[in-house]
């Protein structure tokens, strides 16, 4: 109770400004690396409020730069955090921070996109699957560039329990950057998760931003409303809670779709393949061209799906449905889960071309 009680007393010391500091150790942002930085403390004291009670919790931020969610985080009584920057220029003001908390803050100069988060906090910390959330949280404000991938990774990781989810489950919470934050205010009438994500969709590293998109939008983000704060949505894994750029994930006990992670995306992806057309469109390049009709048809009769609805109309349960009978035709045809539209376009080509040269060659 004592330790305890000193904990919740935690503040830090005065501190040079987040201002200073950027201007202490030149840290301009880098372009390049789309990095903006929080000043703000009463924002990013509201952003690690958004994390729930981090009394004596274990933390790891990924991407601190100046240090502004940190320096809330360290006063939000945590046992220990760790933070993991990439960019070398963010080092000694992190160290700063870290000699006003002594024995709070663990810096690491690596890559939260490679970094071992399973090793790096004791395991006596680990919960079942099925218990409340471990006192385990991730919390960051990155680009959107590295917190795609990253979720992406994640998600994948709760679904087989590994990577910061051998603690258990894990809560996140992660905050979307300006531009796309503003993209939330300015479409009053639209879900803000939407609007993050749409947002994401059509800007910088593209693929991955839409592999996200169609992957969030398969579960959630129709259903999400302005001030959204809906404890019970889930991105097939996950229930999630947004707040204007600020979003909380917890994953679920249960997952929605009781399939592989990669199955699961692949629907997804295919269902979204052309995303303007009627799903069954995109959901037939799941199959070779040869059986494509039979087999979309065959599908979406099993799965009870109408192929006239457009890939953002279908709900988690259409996409459960449609999960578990390509699961089952997968189960029968131990080809088709490998099968891939682009390569037998690209081998289509080339055979193409093959017979043009052939042809050219007769009649020279
Ligand atoms: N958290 C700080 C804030 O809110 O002011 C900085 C946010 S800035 C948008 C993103 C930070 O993530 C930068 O400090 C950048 O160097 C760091 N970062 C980007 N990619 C990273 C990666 N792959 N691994 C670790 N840090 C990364």
């Amino acid at each position: 109770m004592a330790a305890s009680g000193m904990l919740s007393t935690f503040r830090l010391p005065p501190l040079p400004t987040i201002r200073e500091i950027i201007k202490l150790f030149r840290l301009q942002a880098a372009k390049q690396l789309s990095q903006n930085f929080l000043l703000d403390l009463k924002l990013t004291d509201k952003i690690v409020r958004k994390a729930g009670n981090l009394t004596n919790a274990y933390v790891y931020e990924v991407g601190p730069g100046p240090g502004g969610i940190t320096r809330s985080i360290l006063n939000a009584n945590v046992a220990e955090l760790l933070v993991v920057e990439k960019d070398s220029r963010f080092i000694p003001g992190l160290q700063m921070l870290s000699d006003a908390a002594p024995g709070k803050l663990r810096i690491v100069h690596g890559d939260v996109l490679t970094f071992k988060i399973e090793r790096a906090f004791p395991g006596s910390l680990k919960r079942q699957w099925e218990d409340d959330p471990p006192n385990v949280h991730i919390i960051g404000n990155l680009p959107f560039n590295v917190s795609t991938p990253l979720i992406i990774k994640w998600l994948e990781n709760v679904s087989c329990r590994g990577g910061p989810f051998v603690y258990g489950r894990t809560q996140m919470t992660l905050t979307f950057q300006k531009e796309v934050a503003e993209v939330t205010h300015h479409r009053k009438n639209s879900s803000s998760a939407a609007a993050v994500v749409a947002a994401a969709h059509y800007k910088g590293s593209h693929l991955k931003r839409q592999q996200l998109w169609r992957y969030l939008k398969s579960g959630v983000l129709d259903t999400l409303t302005k001030k959204s704060t809906m404890p019970q949505n889930d991105v097939c894994l996950l229930t999630m809670k947004v707040d204007v750029g600020v979003v909380h994930f917890t994953p679920l006990v249960q997952p929605r779709i009781e399939q592989p992670f990669k199955l699961v995306e692949k629907v997804v992806q295919n269902a979204f393949q052309f995303r303007r057309k009627y799903c069954y469109r995109g959901l037939g390049m799941l199959f070779p061209e040869v059986q494509r009709v039979e087999s979309t048809g065959k599908l979406l009769e099993l799965a009870d799906v109408d192929p006239t609805l457009r890939p953002s109309q279908l709900s988690v349960s259409h996409f459960k449905r449609l999960c578990d009978v390509y699961r089952k035709m997968c189960d029968e045809d131990p080809h088709l889960f490998a099968y891939n539209f682009r390569e037998e376009l690209k081998q289509n080509k080339s055979k193409t071309q093959e017979k043009e040269d052939d042809k050219e060659r007769d009649r020279l």
